[in-house]
């Protein structure tokens, strides 16, 4: 069982708490990423479960054994690093058997363990070459197949992908899924890319200064994130938030700001109602994808309507990108499909699609809804 357990882990610096209250049960074979911004502590969680940084409190299990005292290399983990970290004098056979020659594995096992991971990553014809002789992409499926001979219970990856350009990046999200899904081991990825997070991960930890603002499913984190940090990391282009305030009228509850006045659906509203927020303050959500020019939606339900200005038009081959004015103090963000063409200065009416819409507290920025 590759089961990973943080109780409760802080790390400290000196003065300064990279990971805080980290609490998280991995389950076995899950694909786990942590992702975020630059310095939220991702990579020091990522390096405690390593080892190679000490525990400052709480304990980190990895199967039913308590490995905060554990060196690495007791830990039964491998760890692909950013950089791929091959030795340059080695061929790609030899990188790969290190390992396990510093292990005094027996050499027909090494051989059996080197030939099937380079069968894996279809690399048995690059056995002979040394590093400097392959492309970024070989460099680091050698990385990945020195970590896959050691068998280890649990692989963990920091931005692997991160020195590849972005065409090689997709195809290697793809291959490492498919490695995960073949070896069955439970893999914990860093990465401070949302789309890495979102395509490749059975679970996502969104974390910020050191803590955690949400683990769920990709998709539990896109529909429901749980703040508006969340909201805004994940999803590309980033979800608009305007501030303005909830009002009752006629028994039906709206959002009220400069330039925009929509209907709240029932449902909804009810959760507001019940919540104390009718007649508050609060930031309204909505993803520039649920922002519609289609005459259907705004058939279909008026009060979710908008009027608003083409400020600047990006193509995007099948959709373009709209960025708007004329609701709150800044601009809308909305995702339409390409077939109308708007240039700068076009007046539209478009609608919100208010059952995918978010209200956040505007004091804890929590979703209320
Ligand atoms: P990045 O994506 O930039 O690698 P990260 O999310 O992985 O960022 P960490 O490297 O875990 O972030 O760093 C978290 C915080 O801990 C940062 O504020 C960083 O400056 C601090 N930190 C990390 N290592 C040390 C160290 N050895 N000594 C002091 N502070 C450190």
């Amino acid at each position: 069982m590759a089961r990973v357990r943080l109780n409760h882990v802080y790390k400290r610096f000196g003065d300064v708490t990279a990971v805080k209250d980290f609490h998280l049960d991995i389950e076995d074979k899950e694909f786990l990423v942590l992702v975020g911004p630059s310095g939220c502590g991702k990579s020091t969680t990522l390096r405690m479960i390593a080892g190679l940084e000490e525990i400052s409190e709480g304990e980190l299990y990895i199967g039913d054994r308590l490995v905060n005292d554990v060196p690495p290399k007791d830990r039964d983990i491998a760890m692909v690093f950013q950089s791929y970290a091959l030795y340059p004098h080695m061929n790609v056979y030899d990188n790969m058997a290190f390992g396990l020659k510093l292990r005094k594995f027996k050499k027909d096992e090494i051989d059996k363990r080197v030939r099937e991971a380079a069968r894996i990553l279809d690399i048995e014809h690059l056995l002979d070459r040394k590093p400097k002789a392959l492309s970024g992409g070989q460099r680091q499926r050698v990385a990945l197949g020195r970590a896959i001979v050691r068998e280890p219970q649990v692989f963990l990856m920091d931005e692997p992908l991160s020195n590849l350009d972005a065409k090689l990046r997709v195809q290697m999200r793809t291959e490492i899924s498919k490695l995960h899904q073949r070896l069955e081991t439970t893999v914990i990825y860093v990465t401070h890319d949302q789309t890495e997070a979102m395509t490749m991960g059975n679970r996502i930890v969104v974390m910020r200064d050191g803590v955690i603002q949400q683990a769920a499913t990709p998709t539990e984190i896109y529909e429901h994130p749980a703040n508006m940090f969340v909201a805004g990391f994940i999803g590309s282009p980033a979800m608009n938030f305007i501030e303005g305030s909830l009002f009752e009228e006629g028994g039906d509850v709206y959002f009220r700001t400069k330039g925009l006045q929509v209907k709240i659906p029932d449902g909804k509203a009810k959760t507001l109602r019940d919540g104390g927020y009718v007649g508050k303050e609060v930031v309204f959500g909505i993803r520039p994808e649920n922002i519609h020019d289609e005459p259907v939606f705004l058939e279909a339900s008026p009060d979710s309507a908008v009027e608003v200005k083409v400020e600047v038009a990006e193509h995007m081959g099948s959709e373009m990108y709209l960025y708007l004015s004329g609701v709150g103090e800044k601009w809308l963000t909305a995702r339409v499909n390409a077939r109308t063409q708007y240039g700068p200065g076009a007046q539209v009416k478009l609608a919100l699609d208010m059952n995918k819409c978010h209200v956040f507290d505007k004091e804890t920025e929590v979703a209320v809804l």
